[in-house]
């Protein structure tokens, strides 16, 4: 099909109100000041897809910067402006940001005798950029309103559903390209296209991700993961042999990924539970499972590469070693319920979460539910200075009698301060007695 048969005039008219007359606004706008703009990227690719997208990325032939200036003044916003880049950025008062880039022309060497080739900005801008189908533009001048840029066959690769490169060194030339594909590939459920498979192959066994920053590969490996479908994800990243990377013993193996299968029911089932259920870190309980068939050694090598932070990684590192003892513990059928409070105070509720999935005993199951949905939240009211109201004198007496007061509490013999403070009296008493006698 030529590109002319590519208008989305009408398409456009049908987004929400404010993107459509916004677009109208740059488009009349680039006419006065005599720039071709287009809406470029992750948006076009999403609106072609009938998916909303909320990042707005304008290229301007021309000045950007004095382009982002003018639209500033129409639309009200917080300019913010990178010189260097010839980029700008609007925030606007809904949060949504706008970013304004200056295309450039650019000269392309080819090779030998051949004469070097100009093309146009708006082809250079969209060169640069990862996959055909984010590599799309619209136009927004009123004469081409909604006239679709596509050099480079993406509207065909999102038909076909393929994550295909511009050309061959796209991965050599940026490695994070790599997690990309990867994540793009399972968010859309597109095919990596089998040249550009063979071409991240060739970039990994050439050590292109070495050229990465530690930080940066933690970053990328672990954003990947959480993209949708975690397990899906962790196959992939095994399938290009980047859990080796991690380390060589590192793998998605039949188990593990089968725990994670069920791994996202669990976290919603707990989640209910949970007065703060957005600070539930399911990357820490993704890892529990993946690095769970490491030994001690291979696991501190392999966190060393993924957790920079130090709570993190204990956190981590010490669910996995208590693995075994936990499950033997909650395997017992007459595990009271302060046993059951003392077992399990230590751990995180990601911990907590993770025993859970893991584990198929129907006991272990039971009691970990319990201490979430019972025993988790219980604290002692009283405190040190209650205590000394009770003529009691600070000293190692205090930590035995708040305990008890903790043990009371959760085996649910007493629940309100007032019964907190008449056990502690009655207890020192008990205690005072025991020493004089
Ligand atoms: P989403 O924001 O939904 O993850 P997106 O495509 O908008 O998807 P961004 O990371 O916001 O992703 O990038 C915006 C656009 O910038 C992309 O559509 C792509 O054209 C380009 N881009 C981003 N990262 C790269 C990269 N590493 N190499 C080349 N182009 C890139």
């Amino acid at each position: 099909k030529s590109l002319k048969s590519y208008n989305f005039k009408k398409e456009l008219a049908q987004l929400p109100m404010d993107i459509h007359t916004m677009f109208q606004q740059v488009g009349q706008l680039g006419d006065t000041m005599g720039n071709d703009v287009f809406i470029v990227g992750g948006f076009v690719r999403d609106f072609l897809l009938g998916e909303e997208n909320q990042d707005l990325d304008f290229v301007v032939e021309g000045d950007g910067i004095a382009f982002a200036q003018a639209l500033n003044e129409i639309i009200q916003g917080r300019l913010t402006i990178h010189e260097k880049f010839g980029t700008a950025t609007i925030q606007l008062p809904d949060k949504r940001t706008l970013d304004v880039v200056t295309a450039r022309r650019e000269y392309y060497e080819y090779p030998a005798a051949m004469p070097q080739v100009e093309k146009s900005s708006i082809w250079s801008d969209l060169f640069r950029r990862d996959f055909t189908i984010n590599a799309m533009a619209i136009q927004l001048n009123k004469s081409k309103f909604g006239q679709l840029i596509d050099y480079f066959g993406g509207i065909q690769d999102l038909e076909d559903k393929n994550i295909r490169v511009l050309y061959n060194l796209s991965f050599v030339e940026d490695p994070t390209r790599i997690f990309r594909a990867i994540r793009f590939s399972t968010r859309l459920n597109f095919n990596i296209e089998d040249e550009t498979k063979t071409f991240i192959h060739e970039a990994i066994k050439d050590g292109m991700l070495d050229r990465l920053s530690a930080e940066r590969l933690r970053e990328e490996i672990l954003n990947t993961i959480l993209e949708k479908n975690i397990q899906e994800n962790i196959l992939s990243l095994d399938r290009f042999k980047v859990l080796e990377i991690i380390h060589p013993k590192l793998q998605a193996s039949q188990a593990n990924v089968e725990k994670l299968q069920t791994l996202k029911e669990t976290i919603n089932y707990f989640r209910t539970y949970e007065s703060r259920p957005d600070e539930i870190e399911v990357v820490l309980i993704v890892l529990m499972h993946l690095l769970s068939d490491l030994n001690e050694h291979d696991l501190v090598e392999s966190l060393n590469k993924l957790i920079a932070n130090k709570g993190n990684y204990s956190k981590i590192k010490e669910t996995l070693e208590n693995r075994k003892i936990i499950y033997e513990q909650l395997k017992q059928e007459d595990l009271n319920s302060y046993d059951l409070y003392q077992l399990l105070n230590q751990f995180s509720l990601e911990s907590i979460i993770y025993y859970y999935n893991d584990c198929d005993h129907s006991y272990v199951k039971h009691y970990l539910l319990f201490y979430v949905l019972k025993l988790k939240e219980i604290h002692v009211e009283i405190s040190g200075e209650d205590l000394i109201k009770l003529g009691i004198k600070p000293g190692p007496i205090f930590r035995i009698v708040l305990e008890r007061v903790l043990e009371e509490k959760v085996k649910g013999n007493i629940y309100r301060r007032e019964e907190e403070i008449q056990f502690a009296q009655q207890l020192y008493r008990s205690l005072k007695g025991e020493k004089n006698a």
